[in-house]
């Protein structure tokens, strides 16, 4: 029996020391009697070194005395103590561990020794670290993801409300980036991908420490600016944001150019929760995308209405591709020189019996934020292709039709074959089309789009550029792409006779445009006077309301008729 005993104290001595749990002993007083060889290996103390110290030796200074006040009182009463410590070790490194001690008592129930056990937190700690980040942080962009935003604000907004401060106001900015699925359609999911760090890193440069900066999902961004003063600032931050956003990118050699819209809401006013927050910013942004692209809106309470519209326009649209119940109206445009009408431009009608008539811009827009534009571009090439033959058919053989091309659809890899293609199924020649690009499609991915326009022209197809004026593009930027006709802006126009700094941009821009050979055609002629001044400024055509409004085939085919029997001579001006 005497050796058993002495065979079981040795096992557990064998045990204690295989264990990987540090245990100490010690006496009432807390005298060290005994450390295991966990114990050396954690602390970094040898069984001699410490054997007859206090525990104190390993104390880190990360508590103060009432923590131990508190743990002591503790283990004389209940017997037991438990929790996260953090000690020194010998080497002078501090680590967490989880300590239990149990205090040891006789048979009079009074305390003999303590027995402290405890593990090492360190590693465990590193983990649930880099798990914590790993399920905080957007694994693509390595900004936080959504649910580490809502856990952020939740902390922002509950040290904010404490605060009686009734100044106190947080900007919520809901990003979106504008027509990113054609990216990623037409250039592939990398470069997509690669745009969506390239942004992230641009926002972030923009904020502070104290900001947060989320990846909502997709190509949705949230930023929360804090402790700002006045709505203002917020209005100056999108500003910035807009302005970041804007600069090309270049990815495996395409010059990307990227825009966004951003909607904002403000704490407290517009809501105390972060979901509250986030639903008004994500409404505003819509209200922002559909006044047009690159810019911000901030919440208000009207803006209900407004997002239920878009979710209606979505549906509607995909049923009306989907039945092609679009149609074209036509405006002729008017050569100054000759009286004689060249040709006209297509401008696509949609009568929604939900919606009513749906402006073209509005569902223009719509269609290319969405995907959309290029079956719906193709449906229009192709109403274009039936029209002529009725133009053809009613004896104005020689008339082209002008489309406009939205620049997405240019932008498309199998942009050309896909035209020739409809044209060729409905027997339409090139040279009875023209062309409409807008100065953003040229100014985007330079040498594809040379190539494309040349090729276009070699074909037949006749090139406008539209809304000249309008976007950055300088005269000798021009001279680069084959165009035949320049049309400037309505807004040049509209008050050409009222503004002499108006007169004098709309000389300029013929002549030059006269000196790199193209024509020049006026866009949203109203008035008589107008007609008189772009003739004295050698104008070569106009378009127009005072000439014509855009109207169905049969009305036009009719003004066509009247015009080339009656009007040799415009009797008007
Ligand atoms: P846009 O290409 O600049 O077309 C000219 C717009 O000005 C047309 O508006 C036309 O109705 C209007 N307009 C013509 N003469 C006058 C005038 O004397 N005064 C005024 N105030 N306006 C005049 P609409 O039809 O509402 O089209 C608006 C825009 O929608 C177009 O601007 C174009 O960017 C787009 N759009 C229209 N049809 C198509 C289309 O078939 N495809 C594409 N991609 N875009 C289209
Ligand atoms: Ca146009
Ligand atoms: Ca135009």
């Amino acid at each position: 029996i005497e050796s058993d005993s002495v065979v079981v104290e040795n096992l557990l001595e064998k045990i204690i020391n295989n264990l990987s749990e540090g245990v100490v002993i010690t006496d009432r007083r807390g005298k060290i009697l005994f450390v295991n060889a966990f114990f050396e290996s954690l602390t970094g103390y040898r069984y001699e070194e410490v054997v007859g110290q206090n525990p104190k030796i390993l104390q880190s200074g990360a508590h103060n005395k009432d923590y131990y006040k508190n743990m002591w009182e503790c283990i004389n009463t209940y017997g037991l103590w438990q929790g996260e410590i953090w000690n020194r070790q010998k080497d002078g490194e501090v680590y967490p561990e989880w300590l239990k001690i149990l205090a040891i008592k006789n048979e009079q129930d009074e305390i003999t020794h303590y027995v402290g056990i405890f593990s090492d937190l360190s590693e465990k700690k590193g983990v649930e670290v880099e798990l914590e980040e790993k399920i905080l942080t957007d694994t693509l962009t390595n900004i936080n993801n959504r649910y580490s935003y809502s856990v952020k604000m939740n902390s922002l907004l509950e040290s904010s409300s404490s605060l009686l401060d009734s100044k106190i106001q947080h900007a919520i900015f809901f990003l979106d980036l504008n027509r990113f699925k054609q990216v990623n359609d037409t250039l592939g999911h990398t470069t997509g991908d690669l745009l969506l760090v390239e942004m992230a890193q641009r926002l972030k440069s923009l904020i502070s420490e104290k900001d947060i900066l989320a990846r909502h999902g997709g190509d949705e961004f949230i930023i929360t600016l804090t402790n700002i003063q006045h709505p203002r600032e917020a209005a100056q931050f999108a500003e910035q944001v807009i302005r970041a956003i804007e600069k090309p990118v270049v990815i495996n050699g395409h010059e990307i150019y990227m825009s966004t819209s951003i909607g904002i809401s403000l704490y407290p006013n517009d809501g105390q929760t972060t979901d509250e927050l986030i639903y008004c910013a994500d409404k505003a942004m819509y209200y922002a995308k559909q006044k047009g692209m690159n810019g911000f809106s901030f919440y208000f309470d009207e803006l209900n209405i407004d997002t239920e519209r878009v979710l209606l326009l979505d549906n509607e649209l995909r049923k009306a591709i989907e039945k092609k119940q679009f149609t074209l109206h036509y405006q002729p445009k008017l050569c100054l020189k000759t009286n004689k009408i060249i040709g006209l431009e297509a401008l696509v009608r949609w009568n929604n019996e939900k919606l009513g008539i749906v402006p073209p811009d509005e569902f223009i827009a719509y269609a290319e934020e969405s995907g959309l534009i290029i079956p719906l571009s193709e449906i229009i090439f192709e109403l274009v292709c039936k029209g002529l033959q009725k133009f053809h058919q009613a004896g104005h053989d020689n008339i082209s039709i002008a489309i406009n091309v939205s620049s997405i659809h240019f932008q498309q890899y199998n942009f050309l074959e896909s035209i020739l293609d409809i044209l060729h199924r409905n027997n339409t020649k090139a040279e009875n089309i023209e062309i409409e690009v807008t100065e953003r499609t040229l100014m985007t991915n330079d040498s594809d789009t040379i190539e494309k326009l040349t090729k276009l022209k070699e074909l037949g197809f006749k090139l406008s550029i539209d809304d000249f004026g309008t976007g950055y593009s300088s005269l000798s930027y021009l001279v680069r792409f084959p165009i035949d006709y320049l049309k400037i802006d309505r807004s040049f126009i509209q008050y050409l006779t009222t503004f002499d700094d108006r007169k004098a941009v709309v000389e300029a821009i013929i002549q030059m445009a006269h000196g790199l050979k193209m024509d020049v055609i006026a866009e949203g002629v109203e008035t008589a006077q107008q007609i008189q001044f772009l003739k004295k400024m050698d104008c070569d055509y106009i378009q127009g309301y005072y000439f014509c409004r855009p109207q169905p085939v049969d009305v036009i085919i009719d003004f066509l008729t009247k015009w080339k029997n009656e009007h040799q001579g415009w009797s008007k001006v």
